[in-house]
């Protein structure tokens, strides 16, 4: 199946999730996780309309930019180290991935190096798997404090992954958990929460139902990643 054609069948499933639930689809941004795709194949999806394009991994994100530059957003979706903190801020439009304070810290410095503003979403880890990033709801609102006083950093939302499962009505209560815990912050910090990043290939018309304003979807659009 070529690029273009899985895109309009996806966008046709977000439309159709979308207005299931009475919603607008033109509310819902999707994010093509290229994250292995090679440079021409990405080209393939923003030629086809992709406006938002998501990297899991700063170094391989690097090449990939500094090849095909600025022809869509540019996201980061995976787990950032501090030390790479630098040229995240450099190269990416939004850091999906913020979840703790030291980075908060690290990325508001190098953003004001930069003489920029960050985009951030706080990912939170709405399962008990031991294995996933993110912040504990427990700690959430004292890290999104911390980050709304910080000059650099636009807060705009939350991230979560959930865990995989084959039945995707068994991920409907992570996606739930995160919608609760925005609606919680809305109303304690007196702030509105733009954005709700999740929903994968396997499971975003759950997520949409549940509240997503942002799927990130790669294998549904590119096809199964082969890791080299
Ligand atoms: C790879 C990845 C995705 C996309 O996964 P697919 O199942 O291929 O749609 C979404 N979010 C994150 C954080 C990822 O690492």
């Amino acid at each position: 199946m070529s690029i273009r054609h899985n895109l309009e069948s996806v966008k046709e499933r977000i439309a159709k999730a979308a207005l299931s639930q009475g919603r607008d689809p033109s509310n819902i941004l999707l994010v093509a996780v290229s994250k292995t795709v090679e440079p021409d194949r990405i080209l393939e999806a923003v030629e086809a309309g992709v406006t938002d394009l998501g990297e899991n991994r700063v170094q391989e994100a690097r090449g990939k930019i500094e090849t095909l530059g600025r022809i869509a957003r540019w996201h980061l979706v995976g787990t950032l180290q501090k030390n790479k903190a630098k040229y995240a801020v450099r190269l990416f439009d939004m850091i999906q991935s913020l979840d703790s304070l030291s980075l908060a810290q690290e990325l508001e410095k190098r953003a004001a190096r930069e003489g920029r503003q960050m985009e951030v979403l706080v990912e939170v880890k709405t399962s008990f798997e031991e294995s996933k990033h993110g912040v504990e709801p427990t700690r959430l609102e004292e890290l999104v404090r911390e980050i709304l006083h910080m000059k650099q950093l636009v807060f705009k939302g939350l991230m979560t992954i959930a865990p995989y499962e084959d039945d995707h009505e068994l991920v409907r209560p992570y996606f739930r958990r995160l919608r609760v815990l925005k609606n919680q912050l809305e109303e304690k910090l007196d702030i509105p929460v733009e954005h709700l990043s999740m929903g994968m290939s396997s499971d975003f018309e759950v997520a949409i139902q549940e509240g997503a304003t942002m799927v990130r979807i790669g294998t549904a659009i590119f096809g199964p990643r082969s890791y080299l």
